[in-house]
């Protein structure tokens, strides 16, 4: 009885459970589902419809062919806790000790859920923006603790964070706060302005941060992703999450990492060393070279979904949508107001109904937020359209939108 209830607070969380107390599907396979049986272009579910690197997969071959298969060190193999260590540095001049401050994981996914299970629990409030990625609503779950959210709002410069309503969240009992940038779904990344904002709530009721950065490459239009850590004397404080999957193409690699201070890193081993202890032997020092001599990779990467996210946009404009411009992810998400009537009333109807009628498959930003909550109502119209697909099914989905405007 108590396994069910703890269940039913996940579910409850993550939107899994029906009225009647039964488990559903996540909006995720649903959607996945319908695309397949309507033969709908599927830009829901955001993972590439493209490998990465022909010579990354080949240095994870060598690995396997050269005895790698036996369980890695619980902290990750040294080779590529070095090359994390190195690609901070590199990249945002941060160090880390690869020794005792950085712990490789199965995923961003296991980084976070351990992080947020080592240090939170019933009657602590965690704290993420919303709308937010399912996984956190669900770890928050696990954890016992209350999840409270701050907002992210459309406006003419993107979905923003508004400094009082943040501030407005924050309380003596928020434990952590959450920051996931640039952020999935709304593809907004913060400006230095609004992390300040949350540096300062969080130095003033001395909460630990953990930032989600997988997208930390995936940046356009002159965006700067900006690692929380790298704020004025929030590295003590901080625990940084990324992964191979976003940046290489390998989501089905689930090689992931988190980087802080030694004692909060600590803290993360002891729950991460149960959950999984350790995996991905022959992926690991693949991901090492990825990030040691990859930049060239990310770069094109970077460039080719640039191009997808343009055409995606256009298309979407041209149909009729209200969009608002990701400065990151491979996400757009869009107004779906104009084309809703009494019988597809929100969101939620619009993306079940578009498959059918259109042939294109979304997601509404609903799942991405609290039952109830003022975002989910703000939002309760919007949808989002991955960009992470090949050109020629992205077309396609822009050339079916078409008929929205017809309809
Ligand atoms: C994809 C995604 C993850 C999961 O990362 P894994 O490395 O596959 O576990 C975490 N956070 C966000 C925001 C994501 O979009």
């Amino acid at each position: 009885m108590h396994m069910i209830e703890r269940w039913a607070t996940v579910a409850t969380a993550t939107g899994l459970i029906d009225d009647d107390g039964s488990t559903k599907p996540s909006i995720f396979s649903e959607m996945s589902a319908l695309a397949a049986d309507t033969g709908a272009a599927n830009l829901g579910q955001g993972f590439p419809d493209e490998d990465g690197p022909l010579w990354i997969r080949e240095a994870a071959v060598a690995a396997m062919l050269d005895s790698q298969n036996q369980y890695p060190p619980v902290r990750g193999v040294p080779a590529l806790r070095q090359a994390i260590a190195d690609h901070q540095r590199r990249h945002y001049g941060l160090s880390f000790d690869p020794n005792s401050e950085i712990l490789v994981t199965a995923g961003a996914t296991e980084a976070l859920t351990a992080a947020i299970l080592a240090f939170a629990s019933a009657g602590d409030e965690v704290l993420t923006l919303e709308p937010f990625y399912d996984s956190h609503a669900a770890a928050i779950a696990m954890s016992g603790a209350t999840h409270t959210t701050a907002p992210l709002r459309p406006t003419e410069s993107g979905f923003r964070l508004d400094a009082a309503t943040f501030r407005a969240a924050v309380s003596t009992r928020t434990k952590l706060i959450l920051v996931n940038t640039p952020h999935n779904p709304t593809g907004t990344v913060l400006t230095r302005e609004e992390l300040s904002v949350i540096a300062e709530e969080a130095a003033r009721v001395d909460a630990i941060v953990i930032t989600d950065e997988v997208y930390e490459h995936l940046t356009f239009e002159g965006a700067t992703h900006i690692p929380f850590a790298t704020l004025p004397e929030m590295q003590s404080r901080t625990l940084t999450i990324s992964s191979s999957g976003k940046t290489f193409s390998l989501t089905g690699w689930k090689i992931g990492w988190v980087c802080g201070p030694a004692p909060l890193i600590e803290a993360v081993l002891a729950i991460k060393q149960f959950l999984t202890f350790s995996g991905g032997a022959p992926l690991q020092p693949a991901v090492a070279r990825a990030l040691t001599e990859g930049d060239n990779d990310v770069r094109e990467l970077r460039a080719s979904l640039d191009e997808r996210r343009v055409m995606l946009i256009e298309g979407l404009t041209k149909a009729g949508f209200d969009t608002v411009r990701p400065e990151g992810t491979y996400f757009v998400c869009a107004d779906a107001t104009p084309f809703l009537d009494g019988e597809v009333g929100d969101g939620g109807a619009f993306a079940r109904w578009l498959p059918e009628h259109i042939g294109v498959a979304c997601v509404p930003i609903s799942a991405f937020c609290r039952p109830g909550s003022p975002a989910a109502h703000a939002l309760r119209n919007w949808v989002r359209f991955t960009f992470v697909k090949d050109e020629a099914t992205l077309r396609t989905a822009c050339e079916r939108l078409l008929q929205l405007t017809r309809a």
